[in-house]
């Protein structure tokens, strides 16, 4: 980044201003709310790249997306991971290139880009070279193997968005102006893109919006920001109330009215019935939000809030979205204390094993999701966790005490759990029932 430089004394360093141009580039990224940029403006409407003849002049625009006219329509996508909204290179293109032509020499003021996905083709590369087009030996439409400077184009900024590792997701903004509010003037602009991510194949950004705003005009109409997208509804009895937050996917707002809604409503009371005990005060506000930027993890609770994935959910919708949800129903009823990690009185596996007995066995018993089969048995411990657990605690209750995961859960509520739990419930060590319950399904095999 080059500065018009200051001298100690306050005399100005005046070594020619095109050399010192004090061009700065300001990038911001914001991932947990639609459009909050700190300091970068929404989308402009009319700005002069909204009157732009747009054209890719080196590599291919992928056909899935809008193309060129995503770049300047003033419309910025409604959700994340939208490729018709966007303009995008096709994967494998090389050297590519977008040209801005303004249609006359215009001031430019800054120029700002603008892009949105979940993850790694969020992230802007590039570099923005400018012309007048009266520049000695200019070339407007300069083949790939050009080079830029010797056809005539200056070199403006360079831009890179790309965060830490694990957040690239997200609405990202470039911001590329001067102190003075004018960047030159210039007729064409020319984008030259870089993968949002080396050597990646979806590391193509999805670029929304470029807008370049004319120093000489008024200042440009912004479009609106969003409204949030809540679902707000309580349980039968009026006790609970819940919210689901699609500000961040509005495209799952239907199915999460549909779909969602009535098995919240119906299933968080069964589960604090369920997990009922002594002094026992349920959330009664739980809130569901879609998220971005949680890796590889479905969902989580923490307290009575619940994030679900925004991509895992798309493609899990008609598969495993609503049981992902009331695994986390059943954290926000588990209501355990905090403690340090690996507390004994805590076991990560019962933590987990509950709400995936409560998902499998009473939510979807149908489908078997957590049967052991002899593919599975060799390695199957009742500590296993998740639905190894589920399936142990199912065959546990069943066989010896029928109130026995509300016990449990109680026990690790009240931060009573230890290992004689086992002793007291059902008359036998852990161990010994681990190899009781491994009996029993090698037996079921058998005949099977
Ligand atoms: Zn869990």
């Amino acid at each position: 980044m080059l500065r018009v430089l200051f001298l100690a004394s306050g005399a100005v360093l005046l070594a020619s201003q095109s050399v010192f141009a004090a061009v700065e580039v300001k990038t911001e990224r914001t991932s947990g709310s639609l459009f909050e940029f700190q300091s970068i403006p929404l989308p402009a409407l009319d700005d002069a790249g909204s009157t732009a003849k747009i054209v890719v002049i080196s590599g291919q625009s992928d056909g899935k997306g809008k193309g060129t006219q995503a770049l300047n329509d003033g419309e910025f996508p409604s959700y994340s991971d939208h490729p018709a909204s966007n303009f995008f290179f096709s994967e494998g293109s090389n050297q590519n290139r977008i040209l801005f032509d303004l249609g006359k020499a215009t001031r430019v003021k800054n120029v700002v880009s603008y892009s949105w996905h979940s993850d790694e083709r969020a992230p802007q590369v590039y570099a923005l070279y400018a012309a007048k087009g009266d520049e000695a030996d200019f070339n407007a439409k300069p083949s790939p193997d050009t080079n830029l400077e010797e056809a005539g184009w200056a070199l403006v900024a360079k831009v890179d968005t790309s965060p830490g590792l694990g957040q690239r997701g997200g609405q990202h903004a470039a911001l590329i102006s001067d102190a003075e509010g004018n960047l030159g003037v210039y007729r064409y602009l020319l984008f030259d893109v870089s993968k949002s991510v080396a050597d990646n194949p979806f590391g193509e950004t999805f670029f929304s919006e470029i807008d370049v705003i004319d120093a000489d005009a008024p200042e440009p109409k912004r479009i609106d920001r969003p409204d949030p997208v809540l679902i707000t509804f309580t349980d039968k009895s009026q006790t609970y109330k819940f919210t689901i937050d699609a500000t961040l996917a509005p495209d799952l707002k239907d199915w999460s009215k549909e779909k969602l809604q009535p098995v919240v409503m119906e299933w968080y009371p069964r589960i604090v019935e369920l997990l009922n005990s002594e002094g026992f005060y349920p959330p009664q506000k739980v809130t569901l939000r879609y998220q971005n930027e949680m890796g590889d993890k479905p969902a989580w609770a923490e307290g009575p809030n619940i994030a679900l994935n925004i991509g895992w959910y798309r493609d899990q919708l008609q598969h495993e979205a609503l049981g992902a949800a009331v695994h986390e129903l059943v954290h926000v009823a588990q209501l355990y204390p905090i403690t340090r990690r690996n507390d004994p009185a805590k076991p990560e596996w019962i933590v987990e094993g509950i709400p995936d007995y409560v998902r499998w066995y009473l939510y979807e018993p149908q489908s078997q999701g957590a049967e052991l089969t002899s593919h599975s048995l060799p390695e199957a411990r009742y500590d296993g966790s998740y639905r190894v657990t589920a399936n142990f605690l199912e065959w546990a209750s069943r066989t010896y005490d029928k109130d026995l995961i509300q016990k449990l859960n109680t026990s690790v509520r009240e931060g009573k759990y230890s290992t004689k739990f086992w002793k007291a419930t059902t008359g036998l060590t852990e161990e010994e029932l681990n190899k009781a319950w491994i009996d029993h399904h090698r037996a079921r095999l058998i005949q099977n």
